[in-house]
């Protein structure tokens, strides 16, 4: 597969060197040169598929000639120990994202990007460094996919103070080839340093360099797998298990875990009395599913458009924001304004300037992206109310970024702008934001992953916002 930038169709690469390089010289971002289509014959058994198989499948073709199928099937196998679990929360599905080691959706493009680049760089000598600054999530799940990782070293930036206690230790508690900078200023401040010392000739001569956010495609693409997974299970009306770390009332983590075998609707057993079950299975009559994705940079559901080219069985996405909703006013008015960004209890979607936006307008028009995704955006007390809301009537812990999601889907309803079967992918675990879940609705129960991350002991150099001295903790 050939990838150009979204800013020139020239100078198309191969996708070693987008994967590699991250962003294309001209300042654009790398996208495929085409979308590939499923084989008809995965598409009719997407929904008794292993997830592994769905997304060997989808990530075949963007790596075709590069990366061999073996070699893909044994990184597909090492990066994902975890699935997506599509479970029954109040009539509706809730794709869980949140079993992965750091709690959050980013480690299924981060442990997959990781694995990639040990590959394409097999044989060099020069150690490759990434270089890579954080709010709060992408640290620790880009820190967790790389560490000890042979041939590469991490250094995650991430402003002083201003993270949680839990994530600090997920980025600075692992050690080895893992170095954490607490930097004296703002998440904005550690992307300008990391900028600058990328484009630093005296360090560039020294290691190889690059960079590890969300705009790389090799994160994207492993993102699509989990959009066909869940739409072929709804497509088939089947769920799956409560997984280890589904979040619900009375659930200690002793009691989890009821295995992976795939159920269909009616057979899944309720346990709790205050669970309600989902929607029936319609195995005669299959649809699609809309999905509701809630966004900040727009990398998420960027994966979900590219699952739907590919044929994944899904009605329609819904761009649910924060009160930062560039994207959405977009889509309501065709005029797009990129503003500074607003804080709020979401804050890993406090994002005014959606990068990925660029990505979503290379494959559609205005016009072609309203039929496609419906936007809309929640406030801070309106997600407050939601986590209060369906912990007591579906016993089930959102954390806030989710729970976005599922007041995105209710006003949706109520304004009948949507309808058939829907699922709210949840993008983080609600043990991983307590701060806001726990005044809420008590604490919700610990997976494993985070408890152990708890235990670990920070250690991050803290230096001023200046590049002089990120390059000297470099060298
Ligand atoms: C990163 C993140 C998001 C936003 O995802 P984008 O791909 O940037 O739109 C949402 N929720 C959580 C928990 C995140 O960590």
């Amino acid at each position: 597969m050939r990838y150009y930038s979204t800013r020139s169709k020239n100078n198309a690469v191969n996708f070693a060197t987008a994967a590699l390089t991250g962003l294309a010289p001209d300042g654009g971002l790398f996208v495929p040169e085409e979308i590939p289509q499923y084989p008809q014959a995965v598409l009719s058994s997407l929904g008794t598929m292993d997830y592994r198989d769905i997304a060997l499948e989808t990530i075949k073709p963007y790596v075709r000639g590069e990366i061999p199928d073996t070699v893909l099937e044994d990184i597909v196998q090492s990066a994902y120990p975890f699935t997506a679990p599509l479970v029954g929360v109040g009539g509706r599905f809730i794709l869980e994202l949140f079993h992965g080691p750091t709690a959050a959706f980013k480690d299924f493009g981060a442990r997959f990007m990781a694995r990639a680049f040990a590959y394409l760089r097999r044989g060099e000598e020069k150690p490759l460094h990434i270089l890579v600054a954080t709010s709060g999530d992408t640290g620790g799940a880009v820190a967790d996919g790389f560490f000890q990782v042979p041939g590469i070293s991490v250094t995650v930036l991430y402003p002083k103070g201003r993270i949680t206690p839990l994530q600090e230790k997920q980025i600075a508690g692992l050690g080895g080839n893992i170095s954490a900078l607490a930097v004296e200023g703002s998440f904005d401040d550690c992307q300008r340093l990391v900028k600058a010392a990328l484009a630093d000739e005296n360090l560039k001569k020294k290691t190889a360099l690059s960079s590890a956010n969300s705009i790389n495609i090799s994160r994207l693409i492993p993102q699509a797998v989990y959009y066909t997974a869940a739409a072929g299970r709804a497509f088939a009306g089947r769920t799956d298990p409560d997984g280890e770390a589904t979040p619900r009332k009375g659930t200690g983590s002793r009691e989890w875990g009821v295995g992976s075998v795939v159920s269909k609707h009616s057979e899944v057993t309720n346990t709790q009395s205050q669970q309600t079950t989902p929607p029936p299975p319609t195995p005669h009559s299959p649809l699609p599913i809309t999905l509701c994705v809630p966004s900040g940079n727009f990398g998420n559901l960027t994966a979900g458009l590219y699952a739907l080219k590919m044929g994944a069985p899904i009605k329609q996405f819904i761009a649910a924001t924060n009160i930062n909703k560039t994207v959405p006013d977009y889509l309501a008015s065709g005029e797009y304004q990129a503003r500074t960004s607003q804080a709020t209890i979401s804050n890993a979607m406090d994002v005014g300037a959606p990068s990925n936006f660029e990505r979503m307008a290379a494959h559609f028009s205005w016009e072609e992206m309203r039929r496609v995704i419906v936007g809309v955006s929640v406030s801070d007390e309106e997600t407050r109310e939601t986590i209060a809301r369906v912990y007591h009537e579906a016993g089930y812990f959102l954390d806030p970024h989710s729970a976005v999601g599922w007041k995105g889907v209710d006003k949706l309803i109520a304004e009948n702008k949507i309808d058939g079967q829907v699922g709210v992918l949840s993008t983080a675990h609600p043990a991983k934001f307590s701060e806001t879940v726990e005044p809420l609705v008590g604490p919700a129960p610990v997976p494993a992953s985070l408890a152990h991350a708890m235990q670990r002991t920070v250690n991050s150099q803290t230096i001023p916002a200046e590049v002089s001295a990120l390059l000297e903790a470099l060298l």
